[in-house]
């Protein structure tokens, strides 16, 4: 099977939906589902209190606790003070863990590809929905499913990167679902306060209120060169972010779905020799990624740039995956001889996709 396809391949950039997902006042949460006679009381999981002398802090507090002015990283002390009638619970990591693990395990049977960042909190991409109103449903069915099945409550926030969803799951706590499609981007968030933006903390969010920018808007409106001397490198990204064009998807670097290497010739070529010497060299390149990542490639392509600058990309499907050189090679040599048409050569390049984790070798028993 064929894909002929003329032009650069353009990987899909810019229509990314991200899901972020965050269970509500986690630890807390299952505590309370374990022992039904909290539920309603201001629950706080953290160190011993010791009557108001204990040391360490606030680990997670239910929403009860927080009408208290508790939240997470208090010193346990302080949170007795405020509010000492509060049930104090040692933590139970292993519990968690569990219960974490599980939920994980719904979001992957659930969604194509999930990045966990915590104990509670994930991504997911959401892309392959196509439209924010069937990711939406599909966040609310997600909601649905952690709720049958264990018991809790999270918020999420849909958006066209992780750090939008992520502000977008934050804007309504507990039980929410935000979705900001790229159209309301802006209207979300340029009315919100710097310090809603992750990465701002306490410390930039006096920096900045020092010279009048107290709003995302502001930050949007503002001289690159002022954020520059103020965030030095990340004053670019900073500013992106406020004025709505970060695209960051999820971060689950090695689990790319494609291997491509290219060359360009000092001089373009007309020697089928020095062509093929090339791309015979990329191959083993290719190769040796595979292996390195555990994969095996289905589909092989083949990209050939003329001294016009005109484009040619090609593919071929193999039946099974592989990441045998030999394979590869033949694969490369026949799209070669079927897309040269003898003029000069700037560039050439392979690209491998459709990875896989699994050892063919294993499924000829049940192909042939
Ligand atoms: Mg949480």
């Amino acid at each position: 099977m064929h894909e002929n396809q003329i032009g650069i391949n353009t990987e899909m950039g810019d229509g990314k939906i991200i899901l972020h997902l965050d269970m509500d006042s986690f630890y807390a949460s299952v505590e309370i589902r374990d022992n039904p006679s909290l539920s309603g009381r201001p629950v706080v999981v953290g160190a011993d209190p010791m009557h108001g002398t204990g040391r360490g802090v606030v680990s997670t507090c239910s929403y009860e606790a927080r009408a208290y002015g508790l939240h997470s990283g208090m010193p346990i002390s302080q949170a007795y003070h405020l509010c000492p009638h509060a049930v104090f619970i040692r933590p139970r990591m292993a519990l968690y863990a569990a219960v974490s693990s599980r939920i994980m395990q719904i979001l992957k049977s659930m969604t194509p590809e999930i990045e966990q960042v915590s104990i509670d909190e994930a991504y997911c991409d959401l892309t392959g929905d196509q439209s924010y109103v069937r990711a939406s449903s599909h966040a609310e069915d997600i909601k649905q499913v952690i709720r049958e099945q264990e018991g809790l409550t999270c918020s999420v926030g849909l958006g066209p990167s992780r750090i939008y969803a992520k502000m977008a799951s934050e804007q309504q706590k507990p039980d929410g679902c935000v979705i900001i499609p790229p159209e309301d981007l802006l209207s979300f968030l340029h009315p919100l306060p710097v310090g809603k933006i992750p990465g701002i903390g306490k410390r930039s969010v006096a920096v900045l209120a020092s010279i009048g920018i107290l709003t995302v808007g502001d930050i949007a409106r503002c001289d690159i060169q002022i954020l520059q001397d103020l965030f030095g490198s990340h004053a670019v990204r900073l500013s992106e972010i406020a004025r709505g064009l970060d695209r960051e998807g999820l971060r689950t670097s090695g689990k790319r779905k494609s291997i491509s290497r290219e060359h360009t010739f000092l001089k373009d070529s007309l020697s089928p020799d020095e062509i093929l010497s090339s791309l015979h060299e990329m191959v083993l390149s290719v190769c040796h990624e595979l292996e390195r990542r555990d994969s095996y490639s289905r589909t092989i392509g083949l990209r050939i740039r003329d001294s016009g600058f005109i484009t040619k990309t090609r593919s071929v499907t193999l039946i099974q995956p592989t990441r045998e050189v030999r394979i590869i090679e033949n694969a490369i040599d026949t799209l070669f001889a079927e897309m040269w048409d003898m003029t000069p050569v700037r560039l050439i390049g392979i690209r491998v996709s459709g990875l896989v984790h699994h050892d063919p070798v294993q499924r000829t028993l049940f192909d042939f």
